[in-house]
């Protein structure tokens, strides 16, 4: 709009002598004039180069040109279009101009009053079209900063949501991948925790993704251990690991090593306190801008508290499930767990069997040496019974001195074998509590169930109870199933003769 010198262009369309002289004299200095002839006027190019502020258009040349031409005059938008009419012209009314879009209609020979009217709400109208430029440009830009905004509260929300879905770490970890991906391409989110022994040292538990690579595992762990002994202040005694099967995680051939500047560490917090850490391994090198970086932390605080929950959830688990004096299982898991695996015995067509075994003449113990002593003796059974068992075995604490134990796969015989190797062992099992020595022995109750056999858990429980009760009125010590107690030659008796 401004010309080199500074002055505001205006043009004119075949205006006559006097009216661009009186333009001239009323614009004054600020403004310069270009009058184009009417049978040589600009093309569009010019116009945008040149930005006129405003084209006077006389009227005759406007009626020479074609309704293409005049279209393209009328679509200048930063340009003002105004009519110039001579005083005996046929033309149409000056609703018929502003209705086209011309800012105003003015008779020639112009008068100084009109000029500067027109010159006045030429400038009006411009400004008021910068304003409506800049507001336009304004909400765009807003409407921009919203739609991130809300792309960062929706990806806050999501992430918020499903980390509280779940109280499997693993399973946590493996979703918090997933999200954060609206935020940066994550390859492996793994992580760290720590919890203190007590010693100044602090035991680890690892969730790293699962790598086929040692070495790629090796420098995951060695990086992990690194960040954890740093973190805390400590040093770490032992580690336990687990492996995440998180599909994108494993990818062939997909190379998770820790690569420089790829690798995200974010501290996990509950409490103020450091408990943890969440490394990410990103696809490329990411570079995050302020916004992002408070998202992801926000994020990672609340993936924290999620993630804390569940290792809370899980330790009172373990110990709603345990019982407190022998670490074994309690009853109520034992109850639960007995009905899964005779469901599952029973679909699959298997032999699964169940042992009651009560310790003999117990109270006596009590009574002879002491309550103490009697729960060492329960604390050592519960310990024999773990390590004499396979794995897929399954003993808990039944009651007072009473265990059960699940035996699948098993049929009577083996389990009858299994329970007289158990009775031995307790014989054999050497007790010393304020110097005093003494020994205990076992009646254990069989009970099976024939593969294609079907019964239920009470069921089988009053069976295995019964074959117990069989071997207690059968001078205990004893392995007994309903049917009967078939001797065993080595048979050992307790040295307290209990
Ligand atoms: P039986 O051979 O018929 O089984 O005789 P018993 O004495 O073992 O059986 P009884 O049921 O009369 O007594 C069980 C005893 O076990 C009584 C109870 O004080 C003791 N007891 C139960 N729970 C615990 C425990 O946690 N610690 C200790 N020390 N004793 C317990
Ligand atoms: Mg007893
Ligand atoms: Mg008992």
């Amino acid at each position: 709009m401004q010309h080199n010198d500074n002055r505001t262009v205006l043009w004119g369309f075949g205006l006559n002598d006097i009216d661009r002289k009186k333009i001239e004299a009323e614009a004054g200095d600020s403004y310069t004039l270009l009058n184009w002839p009417g049978t040589a006027l600009p093309e569009n190019g010019q116009v945008e180069r040149e930005q006129p502020f405003l084209v006077w258009i006389d009227y005759g040349v406007w009626t020479t040109l074609d309704d293409d031409r005049k279209a393209a005059i009328l679509d200048w938008e930063t340009t003002q279009k105004v009519m110039v009419v001579g005083a005996n012209a046929d033309a149409p009314s000056p609703e018929v101009f502003l209705d086209h879009g011309f800012l105003s209609m003015v008779t020639s020979p112009l008068k100084a009053a009109s000029i500067q009217d027109t010159l006045v709400k030429g400038i009006e109208v411009h400004n008021l079209y910068d304003d409506i430029m800049r507001m336009t440009r304004e909400i765009s830009l807003e409407r921009e900063i919203l739609s991130r905004k809300n792309s960062y509260l929706l990806f806050l929300n999501r992430i918020m949501t499903r980390a509280v879905e779940s109280l499997n770490p693993a399973t946590i970890l493996a979703q918090a991948r997933q999200d954060l991906n609206m935020l940066m391409p994550v390859q492996a989110a793994q992580c760290i925790f720590w919890t203190e022994n007590g010693r100044e040292n602090i035991e680890a538990e690892l969730f790293l993704a699962f790598h086929e690579h040692n070495s790629v595992q090796e420098a995951w762990v060695e990086l992990m251990l690194k960040t954890a002994a740093k973190l805390s202040g400590s040093h770490v005694d032992s580690y336990q690991l687990t492996f995440l099967m998180d599909a994108a995680t494993t990818d062939e051939g997909e190379d998770l090593s820790p690569r420089p500047g790829q690798v995200v560490l974010l501290p996990l917090k509950a409490g103020g306190i450091d408990f943890g850490c969440l490394a990410l391994l990103t696809k490329e090198p990411v570079r995050l801008g302020k916004e992002q970086r408070d998202v992801l932390h926000s994020a990672v605080n609340h993936l924290g508290l999620a993630l804390k929950n569940a290792l809370l959830y899980r330790e009172v688990k373990i110990r709603a499930d345990h019982d407190g004096l022998t670490r074994i299982y309690n009853r109520q898991y034992f109850d639960e767990h007995l009905v899964d695996e005779l469901k599952r015995a029973q679909r699959y067509n298997q032999e699964i069997s169940l042992l009651m075994l009560d310790l003999d003449h117990f109270k006596a113990i009590n009574d002879t040496y002491g309550h103490q002593a009697g729960d060492l003796v329960l604390r050592e059974v519960g310990a024999l019974l773990q390590e004499t068992l396979r794995s897929m075995d399954f003993p808990a604490r039944y009651g007072g001195e009473e265990f059960a134990v699940i035996l699948p796969h098993t049929s009577e015989d083996k389990a009858w074998n299994l329970a007289e190797r158990l009775r031995h062992k307790i014989a054999r099992m050497r007790f010393s509590h304020k110097g005093r020595d003494f020994t205990v022995t076992a009646s254990i109750g069989v009970a099976s169930l024939a593969p294609g056999g079907f019964r239920k858990n009470i069921d089988i429980l009053r069976q295995a109870d019964r074959a117990l009760y069989l071997a207690k009125a059968s001078g205990r010590n004893m392995v007994c199933t309903t049917r009967g107690c078939p001797k065993d030659d080595g048979q050992e008796q307790s040295e307290t003769g209990y």
